[in-house]
């Protein structure tokens, strides 16, 4: 078994998922006491987000570069960047290690064209949703994405860093996603996509009548895939 090596606090509401995903897979896998190799190197996120704020993305992405570094120096054998946002900085820090680096955006689109579908909605921050980095990703993959208005964004955005970064998950929020999610599926969205690591602690499938496709379940998915292959 591969060592994964994932770049979490980003947020480490999304990071604690990823790390019981990650075991909870590999107990399915391999049953009885096997555990994940995995090294968590869990950043501060404030710093972090005011980076993205301020669009200093330069200076986001070379402080996860060295994250990275230092998690193929601890034995990492691939690396996952635990939030889809920060895919923003996906060539800096692919290119700073020599180990693989698995692009949330491929992982994604992958399991979309896997259900035969080729169009979704995109639930995200508002840099994922309105930068190219993540839907041109899911684009070269074959998958076009919808994404909300400018209301339903800014409402999108203010439930993932007011609320489910800090640990709030309210049936309010969740209703408020679903509604925003079923716009998008009017408008053409045969799936939705949680392009948010920490969207499946509110939202999940089931919620609306369409295939959700949950980002930090498929990135350990495909980690677990790799690592065990
Ligand atoms: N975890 C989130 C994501 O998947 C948002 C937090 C961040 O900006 O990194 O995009």
């Amino acid at each position: 078994m591969k060592k994964i090596g994932l770049i979490g606090g980003m947020s480490w509401e999304s990071t604690a998922e990823y790390y019981r995903r990650l075991n909870e897979g590999v107990r399915e896998r391999l049953g009885g006491l096997h555990s994940a190799r995995v090294i968590v190197s869990s950043v501060d996120f404030a710093p972090i987000e005011k980076m993205q704020a301020a669009g200093d993305w330069g200076a986001a992405g070379g402080h996860l570069a060295s994250e990275a570094r230092a998690l193929e120096a601890a034995g990492a054998e691939l690396i996952l960047i635990g939030t889809n946002t920060m895919h923003k900085v996906y060539d800096q820090v692919a290119g700073a290690v020599s180990c693989p680096v698995l692009h949330l955006g491929d992982v994604t689109s992958r399991a979309v064209r896997d259900t035969g579908l080729d169009r979704v909605g995109l639930l995200a921050t508002r840099y994922t949703m309105e930068q190219d980095f993540y839907r041109q990703r899911l684009a070269a993959g074959g998958v076009e994405s919808l994404i909300p208005d400018e209301t339903d964004r800014a409402d999108v955005q203010r439930i993932i860093y007011d609320e489910l970064c800090v640990g709030i998950v309210s049936p309010e929020s969740r209703e408020r996603l679903v509604r925003i999610a079923l716009r998008l599926i009017e408008r053409g969205a045969q799936g939705i996509v949680l392009g948010c690591t920490e969207l499946e602690l509110s939202m999940q499938d089931g919620d609306v009548p369409v295939p959700v496709f949950p980002t930090t379940a498929l990135h350990c998915q495909a980690a677990l895939d790799a690592a065990l292959a």
